[in-house]
């Protein structure tokens, strides 16, 4: 499961007390919900090159990372942000120096940021695995750094993952470049845009241009099966979507499949 702490569209955070924290872990345990991820809101963009901006970002993601300590979530994901014109490296780099200054602000909690590769339009970095490669290896505190792949994110950057061929490529290049340990959740979504196309538009699993033998590959894959996978497919106005996003993924698992570890 996946959750915000607020609205992602506004700045303000408020913790919840302790009995709200504590009701929250009893009913997550009570209900098998496990793990749960928290995902970091969208206006932080500590990339930006406005310090005001940025300061205000790094702000609330520390935050972010009190908030889930007190749930007890392990992971918080973030996108890494825009470089605002100023060219992909220096988005890089700046990001990395923010991203150094949470972690040393948080360094007793036992949260980490796993940064979600992105679609890459308006100067958002992340739409190369090496982005996230070179934010987490320039910084000291990488081990609580770690990947989210979006799969309609990495689809329309220009990672193919409509066939399991394909699948195989992208999931070794991700094991090359930033090494398929460091990939901690998974965000699954089909396209409505196509391959390379950079354009960020969720849509039903098996209705986009990714397709429902991509989706097999991945789900059935040993190397995934302790990763969490989320739903983020559109919401239909009676709820029903989720459930049939699911039934359709779950209608895709090899029925020998090995249990998940
Ligand atoms: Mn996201
Ligand atoms: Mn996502
Ligand atoms: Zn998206």
């Amino acid at each position: 499961m996946a959750i915000f702490s607020a609205s992602p569209r506004v700045w303000r955070r408020t913790m919840p007390d302790h009995q709200l924290a504590e009701t929250f872990q009893a009913t997550a345990k009570a209900k098998g919900l496990s793990p749960i991820i928290l995902h970091a809101l969208y206006l932080a963009n500590l990339a930006s090159p406005d310090r005001r901006i940025r300061q205000r970002s790094i702000h609330a993601m520390v935050s972010e990372l009190e908030f889930a300590a007190l749930l007890g979530i392990r992971w918080v994901v973030l996108h890494p942000g825009s470089h605002g014109g100023k060219g992909e490296a220096a988005g890089v780099s700046q990001c990395a120096r923010s991203l150094e200054e949470v972690l040393r602000r948080t360094a007793k909690l036992p949260v980490g940021i796993a940064l979600e590769t992105t679609a890459g339009a308006g100067g958002f970095i992340g739409a190369r695995l090496e982005h996230l490669r070179d934010i987490i290896d320039s910084c000291r505190l990488r081990d609580r750094l770690s990947i989210c792949v979006d799969t309609c994110h990495i689809f329309v950057a220009g990672y193919d993952i409509r066939t399991a061929e394909a699948w195989e490529n992208t999931a070794q290049l991700i094991d090359k470049v930033t090494g398929l340990s460091s990939l901690t959740v998974l965000h699954l979504n089909d396209s409505k845009a196509d391959l390379g196309s950079h354009v960020d538009r969720h849509t039903h699993i098996g209705e986009g241009r990714i397709g429902l033998e991509g989706f097999k590959a991945i789900i059935n894959d040993p190397r995934l099966h302790a990763v969490p996978m989320i739903l983020e497919t559109p919401k239909s106005d009676d709820g029903s979507m989720d459930k049939t996003n699911l039934e359709r993924l779950r209608s895709l698992v090899y029925r020998d499949r090995p249990p998940r570890s």
